[in-house]
């Protein structure tokens, strides 16, 4: 069977909406390797969108979930939990930045963990309001759906969304706005359109990701806190993506020096395994009533033992500063081939959270096209990148943090020469 009969079959049977960044179909992937059912070998910038921190198939990971597979694989920890489920509480509970004494619920999706902060925002401070940043993404539910900042693709066609949602404009150096306009954005929002006493959450992505990989300036979330503090509104951090030593510490919100009241996280929380968490501070936390929050799947006894073993990887592995070190070969690396490529408009690493992006270096315009080029090209070089950024003119880099410092150099040979080729 070849990548192109299955791409055909796939076709036949499987809605457009779900969509296929490559024809490429996996047969097995270790670490930062993945080879398709043709025995073309890749190397992974991707990590399943930034899922497999700790590389693909680590071993203890591995072990771990066959060994929990041969106890058990479901009960349902709403019915009769395990041992699992709590340790995996109380580690999360700690590792969350603040001094707050913190509590949490274990979900399945991304998305599922943002529809369930909302709730306990909600649920805590009676009120209904949210507001979301323009370009944010959280998720394709009609909660998060509508809490996204990106019309196409993720909500064309999708609507009408949940009332009380608003957004603001996200700092953006590079496209020029100022951390005061957001928040001034944020006052004209109580202003214009929902009074503060109405709003139960700020939610924010500590750096945004599909937005395009923009770092949030800590002025910026020190003014969030202060609003929200001022008005009684729970601070949301979204990090689902940014979690989980990418960015060079456990939460991007270290670099921050704010405590959130509530935190969602997913994708690197167990290597693959999907669970998801709301952590946040115990009061808030503990608002819903028995029952009101959960699912049959949530904080499932594989995903559990997968984020234990995460746990361990990351400290015993030192991924947080593996990220930076990720990040410093990455920007100096992008940074030289930026002065032969004047389309490279700026090069944006927060640890291993990286992201060039692409612009016209006459009019500033942004450029899709080239992108496009730039990720269809990359399969030809056996590389797998994925793009971002609202105007889709952005590539981002997701490595595994445990790549190995060759096949990281090996991987951006081959970025340098298909931008080469594009540019
Ligand atoms: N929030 C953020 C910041 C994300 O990056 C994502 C996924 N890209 C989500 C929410 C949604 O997660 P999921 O796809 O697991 O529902």
């Amino acid at each position: 069977m070849t990548n192109q009969q299955l791409h055909e079959r796939r076709s036949q049977v499987i809605a457009q909406g779900m969509g296929a960044l490559y024809p490429l179909y996996v047969e097995k992937a270790e670490n930062a390797y993945v080879w398709d059912i043709e025995g073309n070998k890749y190397i992974d910038f991707a990590a399943g969108i930034a899922v497999t921190n700790t590389g693909h198939s680590h071993k203890r990971i591995s072990e771990a979930v066959k060994a929990q597979l041969d106890n058990f694989s479901h009960t349902c920890a709403m019915v009769t939990p395990y041992a699992s489920f709590v340790e995996l509480a109380e580690k999360l509970t700690e590792l969350a930045p603040g001094e707050t004494k913190k509590k949490a619920i274990f979900l399945t999706t991304g998305a599922e963990a943002v529809e369930n902060a909302v709730k306990v925002a909600r649920a805590h401070t009676g009120r209904s309001g949210v507001i979301a940043f323009k370009g944010g993404f959280h998720g394709r539910t009609n909660m998060t759906m509508g809490l996204t900042g990106k019309v196409a693709p993720y909500k064309a066609g999708f609507g009408p969304f949940p009332n009380e949602i608003y957004h603001a404009p996200y700092p953006n150096a590079f496209h020029g706005i100022s951390v005061e306009q957001s928040l001034q954005a944020i006052d004209d929002l109580f202003a214009c359109d929902i009074e503060p006493s109405r709003v139960a959450a700020i939610i924010f992505e500590p750096v945004q990701g599909e937005g395009g990989f923009y770092k949030a300036p800590e002025a910026f979330a020190q003014g969030l806190r202060q609003l929200c503090d001022k008005h009684g509104i729970m601070l949301i951090a979204d990090e689902i993506q940014t979690g989980f030593a990418r960015t060079g510490k456990m939460f991007a919100t270290e670099y921050l020096g704010i405590e959130p009241d509530l935190m969602t996280m997913a994708k690197g929380i167990a290597g693959g395994f999907p669970i998801s968490a709301v952590v946040g501070k115990a009061d808030v936390m503990d608002s819903a009533l028995p029952g009101g929050l959960g699912g049959t799947y949530a904080g499932s006894p594989l995903g559990c033992i997968a984020g234990l073993e995460v746990l361990k990887i990351i400290e015993e592995e030192d991924l947080c500063a593996k990220a930076m070190g990720i990040g410093e070969v990455v920007n100096a690396r992008m940074t030289k081939l930026q002065q032969s490529v004047p389309a490279i408009g700026e090069i944006r690493t927060t640890g291993a959270m990286m992201a060039i992006e692409f612009t016209d270096p006459e009019s500033g315009k942004p450029l899709q096209e080239m992108t496009k080029s730039v990720i269809s090209k990359a399969q030809e070089n056996g590389l797998i990148l994925l793009s971002c950024g609202v105007k889709a003119n952005v590539i981002r880099l997701l490595p595994p943090l445990t790549i190995e410092s060759d096949v990281l150099n090996e991987g951006l040979d081959k970025l340098e020469k298909v931008i080469l080729e594009v540019a």
